[in-house]
C-alpha cells in the first residue's frame, strides 16, 4: 500500500498556483509574492536629518565649545530647496526633514544649548552623523522582495513606502467542500433517528479558511449516483474540491466511481495511515481533488497532513510543511506494525522541554480526542511500541502555535 510519505509527494508534485491577481496591499497580507519587485525610487529619496536639532557644517565645529548662527528652521515636510547654509551658521532641523545644501552634519538638540538666534555645540562632531543619506535602505532599480515571499506587515509597509497599492499575488483558490450520505442533515435542522449533522462540511470550511483559501459550500451529495452526478460537476467547478465520505469500500460508497466518470483521473486511493487509510486523489484537468473518509477525525487529520501542504503549494507557498519537534511521552503508546499511526496529544514545556500526554480514547471515532488535542505524532508505519521517556516527534495541529504566558 502506498505509504504516507510516498502520498503527501505525490500530491505536492501534482499541485501548482492556480494563478495571478493584483490586490490591494490590505488584502495581500498573508499572500505570496508573484513577482520580484523592484524600488521605483530611493528610499530615502534625500539625505535627511535622523534627530531633531541643528543642521551644520562639520568644518565649523572643530573646536568646541562653539557657538554657530541659525538662519532657518526645518520642520519634518519642509522643503530645503534653496536654502544654502553659509560658513558659521547652521539651521534648527527636526526628524526626517531633507538636511540643506552645504551642511554635513546633524548636532541633536540635547548636545546644545538649544539657542533660537544662536546655538552653543558641547560636544564635538563628527562628519556625517546623524544623517540618513539618500538610498541608504534600498536604491532605485534593487529588488527589494522576492517572489515567493509572504506578505507580512513589514513588506506592507515597504510596499507602502514605494507607493505600490496594488501587488502581485498568487490567488487565493476557491475549494469546493461537498459532503456525501443518506444519513446526513443539514446544521439548523434537528437529527432523527439514523440522522447525524453534517458537520464534516463546516470543520473543512473552517480549515479551508484558516489556510487562507476561500471555501465555497457544495452541500451533501445523496448515496445515489444522479446526486453524486450533479453535486460533483458542480464542485468540480472550483480551483480545488474537496469530499467527505463515501470513500471506502462501503456499497454506498460512490464519489471514486462518479469522479472517474466525471472524467478524473485518480492518482491514487488507499494510504498505509491510521486514522485516514481510504483518503482518495485525483485530478480532473488541473483541478485536485481530494476524497476524505468521513469519519470526522479520519477528515480533518487527512486535510491536516494531504490537503493543507497542498493548500498553502497552491497558493505560491515554497515551506509548506509544518516543523517537527521532540517531545518524550507521559504516556505509553502501542500500535500494529505496517501502518503509519496518527496519534493526537496535549503538550507541556517544562524547563525548555516538550512533554507529550495522549489527548484520550485514540479510537477514531472519537472525536472529542480532536477538540483536546494541540499537536499530532505520527509514528512510524514499522514501529510498534513507545514507552514513557521516549522521545516522538509532534508537529502543532491547525494553526495552532503555542503562545507563552505573560
Ligand atoms: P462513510 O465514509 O460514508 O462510511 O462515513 C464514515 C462515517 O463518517 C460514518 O459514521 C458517517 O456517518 C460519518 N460521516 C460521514 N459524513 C459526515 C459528515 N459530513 N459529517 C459528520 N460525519 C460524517
Ligand atoms: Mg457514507
Amino acid at each position: 500500500m502506498l505509504s504516507f510519505e510516498d502520498a503527501r509527494k505525490i500530491i505536492l508534485e501534482s499541485v501548482q498556483p492556480v494563478g495571478i491577481e493584483r490586490v490591494h496591499l490590505l488584502e495581500a497580507t498573508g499572500s505570496v509574492l508573484a513577482e520580484d519587485l523592484a524600488a521605483p525610487w530611493d528610499m530615502p529619496l534625500w539625505d535627511n536629518s535622523a534627530m531633531d536639532g541643528y543642521a551644520v557644517r562639520w568644518q565649523d565645529c572643530t573646536n568646541i565649545p562653539c557657538t554657530l548662527r541659525v538662519t532657518g528652521f526645518l520642520p519634518a515636510g519642509s522643503k530645503a530647496d534653496g536654502i544654502m547654509v553659509g560658513a558659521g551658521c547652521a539651521v534648527r532641523i527636526m526628524t526626517g526633514a531633507p538636511i540643506p545644501d552645504g551642511c554635513d552634519a546633524v548636532v541633536p538638540v540635547e548636545e546644545t544649548d538649544n539657542g533660537q538666534q544662536e546655538v552653543t555645540l558641547n560636544e564635538s562632531v563628527k562628519k556625517g552623523q546623524h544623517i540618513r543619506l539618500r538610498a541608504e535602505d534600498v536604491a532605485a532599480g534593487v529588488i527589494f522582495a522576492r517572489k515567493g515571499t509572504r506578505i507580512r506587515p513589514p513588506e506592507v509597509n515597504m510596499l507602502a513606502g514605494f507607493g505600490m497599492a496594488l501587488v502581485p499575488v498568487y490567488r487565493r483558490p476557491v475549494v469546493a467542500i461537498l459532503s456525501t450520505g443518506d444519513e446526513l442533515v443539514e446544521l439548523g435542522c434537528t437529527p432523527g433517528s439514523g440522522e447525524i449533522i453534517n458537520s464534516n462540511t463546516l470543520s473543512l470550511a473552517a480549515a479551508v479558511q484558516e489556510v487562507g483559501c476561500i471555501p465555497r459550500i457544495i452541500g451533501i451529495a445523496s448515496d445515489n449516483r444522479e446526486s453524486h452526478l450533479e453535486k460533483l460537476s458542480e464542485g468540480l467547478k472550483a480551483d480545488v474540491l474537496v469530499t467527505s465520505a463515501g470513500v471506502s469500500a462501503g456499497d454506498c460508497d460512490l464519489v471514486r466511481d462518479i469522479l472517474d466518470e466525471l472524467g478524473a483521473k485518480q492518482i491514487f486511493w488507499k494510504v498505509a495511515i491510521k486514522p485516514g487509510g481510504p483518503t482518495a486523489f485525483a485530478m480532473h484537468g488541473l483541478t485536485p481533488v481530494f476524497s476524505l473518509p468521513g469519519n470526522p477525525v479520519s477528515t480533518m487529520i487527512t486535510f491536516e497532513e494531504f490537503v493543507r501542504p497542498a493548500l498553502l503549494r497552491l497558493q505560491g507557498h515554497q515551506k509548506v510543511l509544518k516543523p517537527f519537534f521532540k517531545a518524550v511521552l507521559r504516556d505509553p503508546l502501542n500500535k500494529k506494525p505496517g501502518k503509519m499511526q496518527i496519534v493526537r496529544l496535549r503538550l507541556e514545556k517544562k524547563q525548555g522541554q516538550w512533554y507529550a500526554t495522549s489527548a484520550g480514547n485514540q479510537q477514531t471515532s472519537i472525536l472529542k480526542t480532536m477538540v483536546d488535542a494541540e499537536a499530532i505524532a505520527l509514528l512510524p508505519a514499522e514501529s510498534t511500541s513507545f514507552a514513557v521517556g521516549d522521545e516522538v516527534d509532534v508537529h502543532f495541529f491547525g494553526n495552532h502555535i503555542e503562545l507563552e504566558l505573560p
